[in-house]
């Protein structure tokens, strides 16, 4: 059944219920409004009774003719008002009846002592007969009294009970709106609900996941759409996975079937420039010159393309040992100043009290000089490197700001990508294969730490990674190799991450 359709039929079902229930306030009323009418009539038969018995004590004192005749007006008048009471109104009243029957016997009563009268019998018959008739008219007026406290009893009860079932109809109105609610919006909310937990593991990569809603409606739909989407989704991301593999495969062989000839290659050009095999000229061995930097260079790429295999298939070797990097970073940055002295940088260290850590102070180092490297690489001369180095929570932060060229915006997103060089021309003159920071943030990162840097165009740049103080138990293979796309959706999804 379609989502309209089911909330048409609960707002139906909960219109049904609230006519239902509006009955018992209304015909409620309706009694309430019946016994108003019955006490007013009780009261005018009490009145009534009242108005006869004062007439009779009129006649019994002086036996008027004119009395008597009064006493027959009000006793039709009274009569009247009996029978429509009966028929109207007060036919449940049980006393009714003994009201009409005390009536007729106040009739014969009267008729006897008005005979009596005017016959003219004994004074005792007389006065017996008005001891009778007083009796009468006393037992009508007390059934009458208790007619209408009877009646008034029942109207009291009839209007509290009016007031019961409003209050009953008020919290049912309120349970059916709610009722309602809570149904169209589990209606909604459910399946809603269940289609972003769905999303969010997809997000993190679950394809398996799969939902299931078995609504019979819209959702049910959308939840197959889903199914099959992410099982869609699922394979091309086992086939990529596939392509992964094979290409860091491919990699790997490539890359060590490259070096093989690498080594015999330098070895060669290196003994033919010491003219081990005889005299070059100076042409020769300009030419000589030039294929050795660059068999150099294309072994440098080999080498960096054999480490991002080994990065990306987890394969990359740490050895960790009690490590005291305070002095592996003194020894290194020793080492560093000796590079481009052309340049004349300075290094300063800023190094904090750091603890003896399980580490591999090779590829730590690794990384800290390439970081240096770069560092000095694109900075103009005479300028600062500040190499810091502190413990932070579970981990140590590892810091190089230099005072150099900087990165522009646009650069700062594409810089881990594989090859990517900034500068054309102005700074070829160090080499590099462009692929430095990518290894360095495989190594950094396979190990979980972290590698991120901030720059200004022109003012310079810090590069950080971190390392932590308890070694990674697994080696997690990491991509190194991705497209110039895959940098900038992680980046937009960093963007993404930062607005949440
Ligand atoms: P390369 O071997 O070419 O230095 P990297 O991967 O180490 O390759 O660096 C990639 C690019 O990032 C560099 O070519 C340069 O454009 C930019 N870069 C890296 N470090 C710095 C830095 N400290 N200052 C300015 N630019 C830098």
């Amino acid at each position: 059944m379609r989502i309209k359709a089911k909330i048409w039929i609960s707002i139906a079902i909960s219109l049904l219920i609230i006519l239902v229930f509006s009955l018992f306030p209304f015909y409620g009323y309706q009694e309430v409004k019946n016994t108003d009418a019955e006490m007013r009539v009780a009261a005018m038969i009490q009145e009534g009774v009242f108005e006869l018995d004062m007439v009779a004590y009129d006649y019994l004192l002086h036996g008027s003719e004119r009395a008597h005749q009064q006493w027959e007006t009000r006793y039709e008048s009274l009569g009247q008002t009996i029978a429509s009471a009966h028929f109207d109104y007060l036919q449940e009243a049980d006393l009714m009846e003994k009201i009409r029957q005390d009536y007729e016997d106040l009739d014969t009563s009267f008729y006897q002592l008005a005979k009596a009268k005017q016959a003219q019998k004994s004074s005792e018959e007389v006065e017996r007969l008005t001891v009778q008739y007083l009796l009468k008219s006393q037992i009508i007026f007390s059934d009458a009294a208790r007619l209408h406290e009877t009646v008034s009893t029942n109207h009291g009860g009839l209007q509290e009970m009016l007031l019961w079932r409003g209050l009953g109809f008020v919290i049912v109105l309120l349970f059916v709106v709610m009722g309602n609610n809570l149904f169209i919006s589990r209606l909604v909310s459910d399946p809603i609900d269940k289609l972003h937990k769905a999303t969010k593991d997809l997000r993190r990569g679950k394809f398996e996941t799969r939902i299931k809603i078995e609504t019979g409606d819209e959702f049910e739909d959308l939840g197959d759409a889903f199914n099959k989407t992410t099982e869609a989704l699922g394979r091309v991301n086992e086939e990529h996975k596939q392509l992964d593999k094979a290409k860091t495969e491919f990699l790997s062989i490539t890359s060590h079937e490259l070096r093989s000839p690498m080594t015999p290659m330098v070895a060669q050009s290196q003994m033919l420039l010491k003219e081990y095999y005889g005299k070059l000229n100076k042409k020769q061995k300009e030419a000589l010159k030039i294929v050795l930097r660059n068999t150099k260079r294309l072994d440098n790429i080999i080498q960096d393309l054999l480490e991002i295999s080994r990065i990306e298939a987890a394969r990359l070797k740490f050895r960790f040992a009690k490590t005291d990097l305070t002095k592996h970073i003194k020894r290194l940055v020793e080492e560093m100043d000796g590079f481009m002295p052309a340049k004349n940088i300075k290094i300063v260290t800023k190094i904090g009290k750091l603890p003896k850590i399980e580490a591999d102070p090779d590829r730590t180092m690794q990384v800290l000089r390439n970081l240096i490297n770069n560092a000095k690489k694109f900075s103009p001369k005479n300028t600062k490197i500040l190499v810091e180095a502190k413990r932070k929570d579970s981990q140590v932060v590892f810091s190089v700001k230099d005072e150099g060229i900087g990165i522009s915006k646009e650069d700062q997103k594409k810089i881990f990508a594989p090859f990517f060089q900034a500068e054309k021309t102005m700074y070829r003159e160090y080499g590099g294969t462009g692929l430095g920071l990518s290894i360095c943030k495989g190594i950094v990162e396979a190990q979980n730490g972290k590698l991120w840097f901030e720059s200004e165009l022109g003012k310079g740049s810090t590069f950080h990674f971190t390392i932590p103080l308890k070694p990674a138990k697994v080696i997690k293979p990491i991509r190194v190799l991705f497209s110039q796309k895959d940098v900038e959706k992680k980046e937009a999804h960093k963007m993404e991450k930062f607005f949440e």
